[in-house]
Parts: C-alpha cells; structure tokens; sequence
C-alpha cells in the first residue's frame, strides 16, 4: 500500500509539534519532526563552535542524525546519543535556524526525510515539507497563527521549564527574528505551498486546532 504523507508547515509558535503529534496519534501515522534534525545539526555546530557556512558544512560528514521511537515518542539521537532535550533550549532554537539556511545541511537532511515518508504513513512538521521535501504529499497543511499569539505560547511553555529564562518582550523578537530569518532565505524559504490549505490557530485552543486539521485530512483522504 503507498504510503501516505501529510506536510505540515509554518513558523514557530504556531503549534506544529503538538498538533502534528496529536494528528498523526490520530491517524496511527508516524510523526517525523523535521525541526528535531535541524536543532542536533545546530547542537553539535555549538558544541563544536563551528560558526561559519564552511566550518559547518565540514562537520557533516561526521554527523549522524537518526530518529527512534519510544512509545511512539520520537527521539532525536546525534552519533548515537539521545538529545531530544537538550536541543530544546532558545540558544539551540536560534542557531537551528541559522544553520537551516546552509544549502549543504539542507541537501544533507533531505534524503532522510524522503527516505521516512516513502516508507510509512507519516506527519512530518516543518518549513519546507510541502514545498521542497514531499511535493507529493496527499495533504498538505500551513499551520499559522499570529507573532504575538505564537510568542506567548512558546513564553508560557518556556516559563514552565526555565522560569525567568526569557521575558515575553525576548521571546517575542526571537519569534519575529526567526520568521525573517526562515522567509527571506534562499534555500528553502518559509513559505506556504500553493496546493496547501491554510489553518490559523490565533483565536484556537488546541482541540479546536485539532479538529481543523483533521477535518482537512479527512476531506483531502476521503476517510
Ligand atoms: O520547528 P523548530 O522550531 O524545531 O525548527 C527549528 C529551526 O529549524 C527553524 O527555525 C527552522 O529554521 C529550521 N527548520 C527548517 N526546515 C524544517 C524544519 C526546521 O529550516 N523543515
């Protein structure tokens, strides 16, 4: 049977993860974050400070990224090593992005990705899934919602884990400097595919974003 791939895409804060997780729960799919393998890239270039295009391109032969799956919880492991957590830090967040705009990390990844979603169902979460890695994608959805809206979900999801880490006023530049940096790149840009339909979640909570998107699924699907 083909396997059938739903792109999910949009800027950070708009919910992705959570909703992508949630609908591919729903449809017993596999839920790829593509986001995870961009932040292990930036992980190990931090760890090695590697700070330029060049220094960072020649790392990657020496990177491996691979995902396992712990009661259906994706896990991100860098040569081996388990670093879901750790990559989940504004300092991660912000050289992820930096690092997303290197076409050689790109062409890295791609095959990767290609390669999960031929193989299974999948939900895979990102900024270029219905544009660049799975044109094909049965369903393709641009999950959004607005800066503010997207910056005081990420502060009380920070305040949760690092209380005091970051006031709203921060987070909310790093949200706004992440979006110029993902939508003006040449490789790849954020961008909404022509074919994908738009769901915005500014004034939504997370089961009502839920339903919307599988309403979609299921009008895309026919099931
Ligand atoms: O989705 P998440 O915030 O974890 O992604 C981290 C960074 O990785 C994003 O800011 C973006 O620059 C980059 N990214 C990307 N393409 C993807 C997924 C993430 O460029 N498919």
């Amino acid at each position: 049977m083909k396997a059938i791939n739903i792109a999910v895409d949009g800027p950070s804060g708009a919910g992705k993860s959570t909703l992508a997780r949630r609908l591919a729960a729903r449809l017993h799919y596999i839920y790829v974050d593509t986001g995870a393998m961009y932040r292990a890239i930036a992980y190990h270039t931090l760890r090695c400070h590697a700070e330029t295009e060049e220094a960072v391109t020649a790392l990657l032969p020496v990177i491996h990224v691979s995902l396992k799956y712990e009661d259906g919880v994706q896990r991100v492991l860098l040569n081996g090593e388990d670093v879901s957590d750790v990559i989940r830090t504004p300092e991660v967040s912000m050289a992820a992005s930096r690092v997303s705009a290197i076409p050689a990390v790109r062409e890295f990844l791609l095959g990767m990705q290609r390669q999960l979603a031929a193989e299974q169902s999948v939900v895979m979460d990102g900024r270029d899934i219905g544009t660049v890695v799975l044109p094909d994608a049965q369903v393709k959805i641009f999950l959004t919602a607005s800066a503010e809206k997207r910056a005081e979900r990420r502060f009380l999801e920070l305040e949760q884990k690092q209380p005091g880490a970051q006031t709203y006023e921060e987070v909310l530049a790093d949200v706004i400097l992440r979006d110029k940096q993902d939508t003006e790149r040449e490789t790849a840009p954020l961008r909404q595919a022509d074919d994908a339909v738009l769901v915005d979640t500014t004034d939504a909570d997370l089961d009502q974003s839920e339903e919307m998107m599988l309403a979609v699924c299921r009008e895309k699907l026919g099931i």
